[in-house]
């Protein structure tokens, strides 16, 4: 899996590619990630980027040739995903992860300033992601959001494949079981559980002793009960497309029932 970045500022990656998952996936020749100023692909002699907008207003947009240039000269096949970071675009989460994770090629576009020429997002991006519902100074932050999230997905990347079918959003769990439930985009899956890690206890506070108690069964059905509680509580908008089995539901039955009656004892 390759990624191509074209940026304004090149630099603005190092720290990024030289720590953790990326660093250690780069390493291993997991994925590739090329940085490409976007400086190199002008023809003129003060490699300007950005011009002023058409109609008046303030701020600079980026020009087209450049990125044009840029892409037609790095694209490697015909179905590389040329993906505009944009805060217009679609909703980035873990299912356009997973959606991006088995392409060979993904080319990340960096916007700046006001913004791209329109013509890039309608004639050479083939996909327009946004991290959230706010606007950043650029799209360098959002590509290195989405090449992270893509890099843990690819197999051989996080050691423990269970542990990324585990996470928070994940529907490969489900997905496994033949159970993957149905939505046209967003986030799917349930919140992961909660975690624990030594000592035993800390300021008072103990650990749940089920998960001392070294009953795998026990302790897989507490992780999944937890997993929907909070998903229930938190992201309640997340369970109408969570593949539930018989198990999960009565636990959720039980939750609800539970919860009124404590609202109806205060
Ligand atoms: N005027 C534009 C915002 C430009 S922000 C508008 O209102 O839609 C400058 C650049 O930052 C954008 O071109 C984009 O590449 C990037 N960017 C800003 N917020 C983003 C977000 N939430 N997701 C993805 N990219 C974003």
């Amino acid at each position: 899996m390759t990624f191509d970045v074209i940026t304004i500022f090149p630099g603005f990656f190092g720290s990024i590619l030289e720590h953790g998952l990326l660093k250690r996936a780069l390493a291993a020749g997991q994925v590739s990630i090329r940085i490409h100023d976007l400086r190199g692909f002008t023809d003129d002699r003060h490699h300007v980027v950005d011009d002023r907008p058409f109609g008046g207003g303030p701020g600079m947009v980026l020009k087209p040739e450049p990125l044009f240039r840029a892409v037609e000269a790095l694209q490697a096949a015909s179905d590389s995903e040329v993906v505009l970071l944009s805060p217009q675009g679609r909703l980035f989460s873990q299912r356009v992860a997973e959606e991006l994770a088995d392409k060979r090629q993904v080319i990340l576009i960096c916007g700046r300033y006001e913004g791209v020429d329109e013509r890039v997002a309608a004639e050479l991006a083939t996909d327009e992601i946004s991290i959230g519902d706010y606007v950043l100074a650029g799209g360098e932050l959002p590509a290195a959001v989405v090449m992270e999230a893509v890099t843990r997905l690819v197999p051989g990347v996080v050691g423990n494949e269970e542990s990324t079918r585990q996470d928070s959003f994940s529907l490969a769990e489900e997905a496994a079981k033949g159970l993957a439930g149905q939505d046209g985009q967003g986030a799917r899956g349930l919140l992961d559980c909660p975690h624990y890690t030594r000592p035993v206890e800390f300021r008072g506070l103990r650990v749940p002793e089920v998960l001392l108690s070294g009953d795998h069964e026990e302790i897989r059905r507490w992780r999944r009960r937890e997993s929907i509680a909070r998903t229930w509580r938190r992201r309640p908008d997340l369970l109408k497309y969570a593949a539930l089995e018989k198990e999960d539901l009565k636990a959720l039955e039980d939750m609800k029932r539970e919860a009124k009656v404590a609202a109806n004892e205060s």
